[in-house]
């Protein structure tokens, strides 16, 4: 963990990068080249994780993601980190009957904004948008990010400092990749179904019907 506060951390004057983690396979792209790659070696890290409580009931499969995979990270790399954790928690939108609920990009900018707002040493937010996004035309994906870029800024536009850059270190990667990239330990831990099941033991299970299960198996079938 991190001992210190501010910009000189470890004897490095290198700005701070928060990791916004999921548990994904994208965010788990990030957050292993943040914790491997030379690129990024004397930069403090802070990695965040939301809770997101919301009809697709995904938080517990995710936080029992993130949890062994930063485990895996602490036992086998010699990176310090701070870990912090938040609450996001949609689950009361159900009376309204609507579809529609915040996207968990716009979730993530908001609460990065705000983390970044107290903490000024942080000068890089990394995301985990992939080549596999920016291909992914039908999605809209550029507006969408656009528009949690927007979110974020809105967020700092009250503050004095010019607001930190979000940087996306598997940008050039697709999804297959970046899977192709990771350890085998961490491959088992990652979480990647939109709408998982729980089983009689509450242990989640892929749904293998959403988008993301159909690509992911796509892949690990291909034997990447
Ligand atoms: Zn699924």
């Amino acid at each position: 963990m991190l001992k210190q506060e501010g910009k000189k951390i470890l004897g490095t004057s290198k700005p701070t990068i928060l990791c916004m983690f999921s548990g994904g396979i994208d965010s788990t792209g990030v957050l292993h080249r943040l914790m491997t790659s030379r690129e990024y070696e004397d930069h403090p890290l802070i990695i965040h994780h939301i809770h997101i409580y919301n009809r697709e009931d995904r938080a517990r499969a995710e936080a029992c993601a993130v949890k062994q995979i930063l485990n895996y990270y602490s036992r086998n790399i010699h990176k310090e980190f701070l870990y912090t954790e938040s609450i996001f928690n949609t689950n009361g939108f159900a009376p309204l009957n609507s579809n529609r609920f915040p996207f968990d990009m716009d979730t993530c900018a908001f609460i990065a904004g705000n983390i970044c707002a107290s903490r000024k040493d942080i000068e890089y937010v990394a995301m985990g948008r992939t080549r596999t996004d920016i291909d992914s035309v039908s999605e809209n994906f550029d507006d969408r990010m656009n528009r949690a870029q927007g979110i974020f800024k809105g967020v700092l536009s009250l503050e004095d400092s010019h607001p930190p850059t979000y940087i996306f270190p598997v940008v050039k990667w697709t999804k297959a990749e970046i899977w192709d990239s990771l350890p085998e330990r961490i491959k088992q831990a990652c979480w990647w179904c939109r709408r998982p099941n729980y089983n009689v033991e509450l242990k989640a299970e892929p749904c293998g019907k959403c988008q993301t299960c159909r690509e992911v198996r796509r892949f690990k079938h291909a034997g990447v």
